[in-house]
C-alpha cells in the first residue's frame, strides 16, 4: 500500500492568482512519481511544489531536492515538515537561473496552469541544462503540444516544442484530484530534449514561427511578408502555417536566415 502524507496541517486557502490548485489524489500523485522514477542521486528541481502533495514522496526517494515556490505562506508550511534534504528557493520561477542547480537538472512539477506557457518557453531557453521534465498541466496545453501538423490544435506551441523536445502525453488527470477542483481535465507530459536538434538558431525559428500563426486563417504568403517571399524559398508559401511540419518550418528557417546572411 502507498504512504499516505499529510500535507496541510493549518489550513490554507488556495490563491487563484497564483494558479493554486492541490493534488489530493494519492493514487495520482504515486502514479506520478512512477513516471518521474526519481533516483537517489538525481538532481530534482520542483516548480511549485505547494504543500508538498509530490514534494514529500520525492523527498523519500533522493538524497536532495530543490523546490521553487512563490507563495511566502506555502513556504512556511514545507518548512514545517522539517526535512532535511529539502532546499526552498522563494521567489518567481520565472527569474531563477537553471545555473543555480547545478545542472544537468530533471525538472518536475504540478504547473501554476496561469503560467504554464511562459515556463515551458523559459525552460525551453534553458534545454541544454535538462534531462527531463516530468510536467501536470491542462490537457488541452499537453494537446497542443503534442499536436501534428494538419490539426486544427497544431500551433506555434506545438511547433516550438516539438522541435526542441520529444513530447509524450502519459495520462489524463480528472479535475477530481484536486482541491479546489480546477474546471477542465489536467494531465501529465513527459518532455526530453531531442539529442540531434535541427534548429541552428533559436531567435529567427521563434521569430518566424510565431508570424507565421498570427493569424491562422492567413495564408503563409501573407503573414510572413515583412520576413520572407515566395521568390526566396522552394516552401509553398500558398498554405497555411497548420500545414506546415516541424523539417518544413526548420527548412524555411535557414531560406530566412540566408536571407541575412548575404
Ligand atoms: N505541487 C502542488 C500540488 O501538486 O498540490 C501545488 C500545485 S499548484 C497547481 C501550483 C503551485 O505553483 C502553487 O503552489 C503556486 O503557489 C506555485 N506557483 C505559482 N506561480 C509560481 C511561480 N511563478 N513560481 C513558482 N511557483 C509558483
Amino acid at each position: 500500500m502507498s504512504k499516505r502524507y499529510t500535507t496541510n496541517p493549518t489550513k490554507h486557502k488556495a490563491r487563484k492568482r497564483f494558479g493554486q490548485n492541490f493534488l489530493t489524489d494519492q493514487k495520482i500523485i504515486d502514479q506520478i512519481i512512477a513516471t518521474i522514477a526519481p533516483k537517489r542521486d538525481d538532481n530534482l528541481l520542483e516548480i511549485g511544489p505547494g504543500q508538498g502533495a509530490m514534494t514529500l514522496p520525492l523527498l523519500d526517494r533522493v538524497d536532495e531536492l530543490n523546490v521553487i515556490e512563490i507563495d511566502r505562506d506555502l513556504i512556511d508550511i514545507l518548512n514545517s515538515h522539517k526535512k532535511p534534504n529539502l532546499t526552498i528557493h522563494q521567489g518567481d520561477a520565472l527569474n531563477f537561473d537553471l545555473d543555480d542547480f547545478n545542472p544537468p537538472i530533471r525538472v518536475v512539477g504540478n504547473l501554476p496552469y496561469n503560467i504554464s506557457s511562459p515556463i515551458l518557453f523559459h525552460l525551453l531557453e534553458h534545454r541544454d541544462k535538462v534531462i527531463d521534465m516530468t510536467f501536470m498541466l491542462q490537457k488541452e496545453v499537453v494537446e497542443r503540444m503534442s499536436a501534428n501538423h494538419g490539426s486544427k490544435i497544431y500551433g506555434r506551441l506545438s511547433v516550438m516544442m516539438q522541435a526542441f523536445f520529444d513530447v509524450e502525453l502519459i495520462f489524463v488527470v480528472p479535475p477530481e484530484s484536486f482541491d479546489p477542483a480546477p474546471k477542465v481535465d489536467s494531465a501529465i507530459v513527459y518532455l526530453t530534449p531531442l539529442k540531434t536538434c535541427k534548429v541552428d538558431n533559436i531567435k529567427p525559428f521563434e521569430e518566424l514561427v510565431k508570424a507565421a500563426f498570427a493569424h491562422r486563417r492567413k495564408t503563409l504568403r501573407n503573414c510572413l511578408k515583412s520576413l520572407i517571399t515566395q521568390e526566396q524559398t522552394n516552401i509553398d508559401l500558398s498554405q497555411r502555417a497548420e500545414m506546415l511540419d516541424v523539417d518544413t518550418f526548420i527548412t524555411l528557417t535557414k531560406d530566412y536566415e540566408k536571407l541575412h546572411q548575404n
